[in-house]
């Protein structure tokens, strides 16, 4: 993948610029803001890992701008750790995913790969898992031939769980990306939420527990 890395940071920013390298991706990092707009004006990226934290304009309007021009791309931003208002304003903003600094490379390069995987979301395409789909456009989902009812955000939770199946969530990642202000939630809602949408999809299960980390989804004998 052609990867814009956008961290004023340089040290940072040559290490990420060799491990995705590394990884068979094609790299270019820049230091500022403007410089990342100016490059994703010049050419097209299919990813950007944007720091939120630059001098001039920060990562958050560099996002605000990326996605008023409507420049797809998927976007990994990097973050504070346990800056909670951060990671939900970025994931608004439309952020793809976050990465809470300090990390391991290798946990980056696996991030990245992921986005990589996901499902470009254009109008007409679905998600499936097993005989499960839902539907981007309409957010219809089925159950093989039968329509299920959704909540707006029962539909919201299986859309996260279902673009990276396998991807054990944790409660709090389930929270940040469905609920849309961190004063809105608490963990005990996904439970909640977790039970109903398990109910209304039936048999056999499809969302599974993975004891004292989250949830994930997949096939019943993957
Ligand atoms: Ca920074």
């Amino acid at each position: 993948m052609r990867i814009l890395i956008v961290e004023d940071e340089r040290p940072v920013a040559r290490q990420i610029a060799a491990a995705l390298t590394e990884a068979g991706h094609d790299p270019k990092a820049v230091h500022d803001g403007e410089a990342a707009l100016d490059e994703v004006n010049k050419t097209p990226f299919d990813l950007i890992v944007l720091d939120i934290r630059l001098p001039g304009i920060d990562g958050f309007e560099v996002l605000r701008r990326l996605r008023a021009q409507h420049l797809a791309g998927r976007v990994l931003l990097l973050t504070a750790r346990g800056a909670v208002e951060d990671r939900v304003t970025g994931l608004q903003l439309g952020a793809d995913d976050y990465l809470p600094k300090p990390f391991a490379m290798r946990e980056l390069v696996a991030r990245v790969r992921a986005l990589g995987r996901r499902y470009p979301e254009e109008p007409g395409m679905s998600l499936r898992v097993g005989d499960v789909t839902l539907d981007l456009a309409t957010h219809d989902v089925h159950r093989g031939a039968q329509r299920i009812e959704l909540s707006p955000r029962e539909n919201m939770l299986l859309k996260v769980l279902m673009r990276e199946p396998g991807r054990v969530f944790t409660r709090t990642e389930l929270c940040e990306r469905v609920w849309e202000h961190a004063h809105e939630y608490d963990t005990k809602l996904v439970e909640v939420f977790i039970g109903r949408l398990r109910k209304k999809l039936g048999d056999p299960p499809l969302i599974h527990t993975v004891r004292h980390v989250g949830y994930t989804i997949g096939n019943p004998k993957a």
